[in-house]
């Protein structure tokens, strides 16, 4: 299985994502765990990419894309994997198609969410975790860019014929059994 989940921060995709992940026993491969990955490790990569997430913009493609290629090129991604957080532009989807040629997607799960909702969440989520700067300015911001630049790929992929939206409102236990019901469909 090779797939990828898409929706808005706040929709619940890192969850559902592990979820996905333990039943399917593919690898979670995540862009915005691999930066935050980075940064703890205090690599270059990392220290670039902090600007840019602190701001709720997009990494430069000239960073994102070499991390997912080599990512991907891990024995462990062989048999499938769940792509989180990438591709998440137009030019993105065309690197991924490029890393993966003879071996496309299976499917593209969207979780869809209303925006107050998910703009709660992450509020929440902010004052839990402590995180000072994930202001609410800055959530609109990366509810902005997702609606501007990567909202439209899920049309690209519907006219490939792998789209499957999914509500992502209601318990994770509701989400998770709508997931793979049309997983399994
Ligand atoms: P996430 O955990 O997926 O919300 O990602 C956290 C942050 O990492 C995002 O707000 C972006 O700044 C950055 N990021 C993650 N994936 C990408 C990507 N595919 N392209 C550009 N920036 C990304």
């Amino acid at each position: 299985m090779r797939l990828l989940i898409m929706g808005p921060p706040g929709a619940g995709k890192g969850t559902q994502a592990a979820m996905i992940c333990e039943e399917f026993g593919i690898p979670h491969v995540s862009t915005g765990d691999l930066f935050r990955l980075n940064l703890t490790q205090g690599t270059a990569l990392g220290q670039e990419a902090k600007k840019y997430m602190d701001a709720g913009e997009y990494v430069p493609d000239s960073v994102t894309n070499g991390m997912v290629r080599e990512r991907l090129k891990e024995a462990d991604t062989k048999a499938g994997f769940l792509l989180d957080g990438y591709p998440r532009t137009v030019a993105q989807v065309a690197e991924l198609d490029g890393m993966l040629s003879t071996t496309p997607l299976d499917r593209v799960i969207e979780l869809t969410a209303d925006t107050d909702e998910v703009v709660k969440r992450l509020l929440g989520r902010a004052i839990e975790q402590g995180r000072a700067d994930d202001t609410e300015e800055v959530i609109r911001r990366r509810l902005e860019v997702y609606e501007e630049q990567t909202a439209p790929l899920t049309a690209l992929y519907k006219s490939r014929g792998l789209l499957v939206q999914v509500d992502g409102l209601g318990s994770v236990e509701e989400v998770t059994a709508r997931i793979s019901a049309a997983l399994n469909s």
